[in-house]
């Protein structure tokens, strides 16, 4: 099996596509891509902020009982439903009941890919069983007349995840086999068209223009045509991806998050029909969103709602909601639309933005307690807090695990020799190359530092690229060396590409000096803007209420004893700098005026 067939199955999203029937509808060769995904159990964290919350999630999901999970759709289908009742918007009578059950299959599914934790697939299998049992004659997959009756293709998105997860990462065959019949049980409560969403607000809320991604790839695996066609049908062509094609600014006054995930099904259809328009759309989105959206977390959408540009939205928005980023669902979507440009396209600029909203959204969102209580609204006003959603089990709960889950995603990708590095974070990739396994293991304190070092391991010499994401916020030279000698390198696309024949044991460190930088809200408020050094934003810990908020960067020195914390003597009063993901309970504020 040649090299290109092994990538297409990435780019399918589906390593075990081999073993599925021929697709029956057609598809065009999908265009060769630069970069491509790596299997999630190539990759491991070894250490570092992101394995530490990664661990903590793996950890919280595991423990979520089973029976509490299973007891709405056990209720529903007439069968005895021991476990309590989940309340908020889970319950039988909550805002969409039932909703996040495929999500937390596919987050387990994801982890215990990655991992090899047999307690993930074990209970990927009982969650998968448990739902199998409560479909009934007619293949019923809601769990209660307001999951069917409002949210039908939201829901029949997340339930497609979990069973293709479960399938393709958890070897549960059965999931398969389920496929079809909870796609064909939620036919008759879902539209044979498309339509928008168009405010928060404005019903119906429904949205179909999410589903085309999970169809597609249910196609490829089941072979069955009405995926497809129910794809084709729910491409959100005229009212968003053509009119983004061709330049023009559609986003003020959509939904937020929702028209973001939508992006991942133009990538979708990008790789199963071949139009580039989707790409034009998704480069064109980005543009947007980095140029008029984005706070500088790389979060967006105040009140779930793209705001009008240029008019100084996102400044007035600090006073007026505390509602500034739904962060674990629009983390998701944009992490997922940052990875489907950077493999489209190779370009550096893509994993810049991936990087900010990871470090700065995912990882900074509060952990959940062990009953339901979930970070949702992370907060860009003065003297905020990071608080619970005020219902239990919010739409938050099932994207926060999914993208934990796909933090191993991020790092590396596979070129066409060698491989690329998107990020800098404790871990290790094994991949092959010219038939050779190769294992990289990246040793750092970043983000908190500047240092990172990489080990190569292979039994014979090898010739490989490998190309490292030099980030665009960097302002002084990076520094690289090989086995602690500098070396220049050719830069391709925001890529420091360094071609050579690696032997076992050989080394390479790359330096990115970090310096302190404020970002204004939007043009017309220059004055008033957010510290950032390197990838992260640091907010001031407990600022005194009665204190002006000022800022000056030349004044922050490293605070005694705390990695990665700055303090500024301000009069007699030392205020203390730290990273947005460092903050737990204590009360902080991002933006603060320029002195
Ligand atoms: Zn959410």
């Amino acid at each position: 099996m040649g090299r290109e067939v092994t990538r297409r199955e990435f780019l399918a999203g589906a390593a075990a596509a081999a073993l599925a029937p021929a697709p029956s509808a057609p598809c065009l060769v999908p265009p060769a891509d630069p970069l491509s995904e790596f299997d999630l159990r190539s990759v491991q964290l070894t250490g570092g902020p992101l394995k530490r919350q990664y661990d903590r999630i793996h950890a919280a999901y595991l423990a979520l009982d089973n029976d509490r999970l299973l007891r709405v759709y056990r209720e529903r289908a007439g069968l005895p439903a021991p476990g309590a009742p989940m309340g908020g918007w889970y319950g039988p009578d909550g805002f969409v009941p039932g909703h996040s059950l495929g999500q937390y299959i596919s987050g387990l599914a994801r982890i215990g890919r990655t991992t090899g934790d047999p307690a993930c697939s074990a209970k990927v299998a009982d969650l998968i069983a448990g739902f199998a049992a409560t479909l009934g004659p007619k293949d019923q997959p809601f769990a209660a007349p307001n999951a069917q009756n409002v949210w039908p293709c939201y829901i029949l998105d997340k339930h497609l995840a979990g069973l293709m997860d479960a399938y393709n990462l958890s070897g549960v065959t059965g999931a398969r086999d389920l496929l079809p019949r909870v796609f064909h049980g939620a036919l008759p409560y879902i539209p044979e068209k498309g339509h928008d969403r168009i405010g928060k607000k404005n019903p119906p809320y429904d949205e179909t223009y999410v589903l085309p991604e999970s169809l597609f790839l249910a196609w490829k695996i089941t072979g069955d045509r009405a995926f497809y066609d129910r794809a084709l049908a729910y491409l959100l062509d005229r009212d968003y991806f053509d009119p983004l094609a061709r330049g023009e600014d559609v986003l003020p006054g959509r939904h937020a998050y929702s028209h973001v995930i939508a992006l991942s099904s133009a990538g979708k259809a990008r790789q199963v029909l071949g139009d580039e328009k989707y790409l034009r759309a998704m480069k064109n989105a980005h543009s947007l969103l980095q140029s008029e959206q984005q706070y500088a977390t790389g979060g967006w959408g105040p009140n779930e709602t793209f705001i009008e540009p240029h008019k100084g939205r996102l400044y007035d928005s600090l006073r007026t909601t505390s509602d500034h980023f739904e962060t674990p669902c629009g983390s998701y979507a944009a992490i997922k639309l940052g990875r489907y440009l950077l493999c489209a396209t190779g370009d550096a600029r893509y994993g810049d933005g991936l990087e900010r909203v990871l470090f700065n959204g995912m990882l900074a969102a509060k952990d959940p307690d062990a009953d339901g209580d979930y970070f949702y609204y992370s907060t860009y006003g003065s003297d905020a807090n990071k608080v619970f959603y005020p219902k239990k089990w919010p739409c938050c709960s099932g994207t926060l695990v999914e993208g934990v889950a796909d933090y191993v995603r991020n790092i590396y990708f596979r070129a066409k020799e060698g491989i690329a590095v998107n990020l800098y974070a404790p871990s290790q990739v094994k991949w092959t190359e010219h038939s050779a396994p190769v294992t990289l293991s990246q040793e750092t304190d970043y983000p908190l530092g500047a240092s990172v070092t990489m080990h190569v391991a292979c039994n014979s010499p090898i010739a490989f690229t490998l190309q490292l994401r030099i980030p665009d916020w960097l302002t002084a030279t990076p520094v690289l060396r090989v086995n602690g000698k500098r070396i220049h390198s050719e830069m391709r696309q925001g890529f420091a590409v360094v071609r050579r024949t690696w032997t076992g044991g050989d080394s390479l460190t790359l330096e990115l000096p970090q310096a302190f930088r404020t970002e204004a809200i939007d043009e017309l408020h220059p004055e008033t803007v957010a510290l950032l050094r390197g990838p992260l934003v640091y907010v001031e810990r407990e600022p005194d209420a009665n204190d002006p908020k000022h800022v000056r960067p030349d004044a922050l020195r490293p605070a005694a004893g705390a990695s990665g914390a700055f303090a500024a003597q301000s009069g007699a009063r030392s205020r203390s700098y730290v990273p947005f993901y460092f903050i737990r309970d204590e009360r902080y504020t991002m933006y603060s005026q320029r002195s």
